[in-house]
């Protein structure tokens, strides 16, 4: 079988591999589809110190169960999470399983972009793999899992009533996370970005206002408009440039919070006032993935409806054109989502 991989700077491969064999306690998957996740670009570009393995947002069917895997049949639809915590560790004993040192050390194998991938024993004794409901089609069981991670970072910030929240960065985890504000009640959402694409995307959904950031003042003057001067609740940094976290910053309310949420740029400093910071009680939230009780809960949400998102996936790619897929990714005129196809799709 094939699958991708990374073949130095700024390449991806596609090479041949035999089909995985599913061992005890082990589920192999035939791909669907897998989404091309921003941090799949950033390690194409070598700036994310990670093991290097890309495609981590699959959805498929059951191909092959290893015995004694319970509740899980062949041909089942499911979406597979990469990473699982320990949930035995000092870590996990405080809730930050996403910070569990067995946490990145888990993964499918050879990763999502694969006509079939294995499943291992402790993603699958741990619920990572998950039965999707009929009405959650591929291309929002793709999505599954940036849009988790943006849910697990909303619920780790915390979200007043009423709120109002303004996303840096309409990338496709930006209007995830857009989509999410509202559909959890908040009143008022902006954003910005420079795609005019995705910018049309935001405003069908979850977006009141967006604006272009390379118009000096139109973010604050958004801001400004919607709370009467007083910043918003929540500023959500979803692009990596230090200066995206800076401005974020300045446009919270004073005791507002600002999610560090997209990867920043390795060695990046955040040049703010502190002393500003500090009198303002701004507060600087990180929050990195996701695990299986948000996964379930926006699980939940797409299958009811409540929450839509396969219209922000623009590109459907065949995994024997990976290399398009990754290059149409990191285009941010041209697509939104781009979500690599495999046989079971
Ligand atoms: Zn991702
Ligand atoms: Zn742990």
């Amino acid at each position: 079988m094939r699958f991708g991989r990374l073949a130095g700077p700024g390449r991806v491969e596609l090479a041949e591999a035999p089909v995985p064999h599913a061992g005890v306690g082990e589920v192999v998957v035939s791909l669907a589809a897998c989404g091309v996740c921003g941090t799949d670009l950033e390690k194409l570009r070598g700036n994310y110190r990670s093991a290097g393995l890309i495609g981590h947002e699959p959805v498929g069917r059951v191909s092959q169960l290893g015995s004694g895997v319970e509740g899980l049949s062949l041909g089942d639809r499911v979406f597979v999470h990469h990473h699982v915590p320990c949930y035995a560790c000092e870590v996990c004993a405080r809730g930050d399983y996403t910070f569990c040192p067995t946490y990145a050390k888990t993964n499918i194998d050879p990763g999502g972009f694969a006509e079939s991938f294995r499943v291992p024993q402790e993603n699958v004794s741990r619920k990572a793999v998950l039965r999707l409901s009929d009405s959650v089609d591929w291309e929002s069981g793709a999505l599954l899992e940036p849009a988790a991670c943006a849910y697990t970072a909303i619920r780790k910030v915390g979200l007043p009533e009423h709120a109002t929240a303004f996303v840096l960065g309409l990338g496709p985890v930006g209007l995830l996370y857009g989509r999410l504000l509202r559909s959890l009640g908040a009143a008022w959402v902006g954003g910005t970005e420079v795609s005019p694409l995705r910018r049309a995307a935001a405003e069908r959904g979850g977006f009141d206002v967006t604006v272009d950031p390379r118009e000096a003042g139109a973010a604050r003057a958004a801001v400004d408009r919607a709370t009467g001067g007083r910043g918003v609740d929540l500023a959500v940094v979803a692009v990596g440039p230090p200066s995206v976290a800076r401005d974020a910053t300045q446009i919270v309310r004073r005791g507002g919070t600002v999610n560090l949420f997209g990867l920043p740029e390795a060695g990046s400093r955040l040049d703010a006032d502190l002393q500003d910071l500090y009198l303002r009680g701004v507060r600087l939230i990180p929050s990195y993935a996701t695990t299986e009780p948000d996964i379930v809960e926006v699980h939940r949400r797409l299958a009811s409806g409540d929450l839509r998102v396969s219209d922000l996936i623009t590109h459907r790619i065949p995994l024997d054109r990976l290399d398009e897929a990754f290059r149409l990714a990191g285009r941010p005129d041209e697509a939104v989502k781009v979500v690599v196809t495999g046989p079971a799709w």
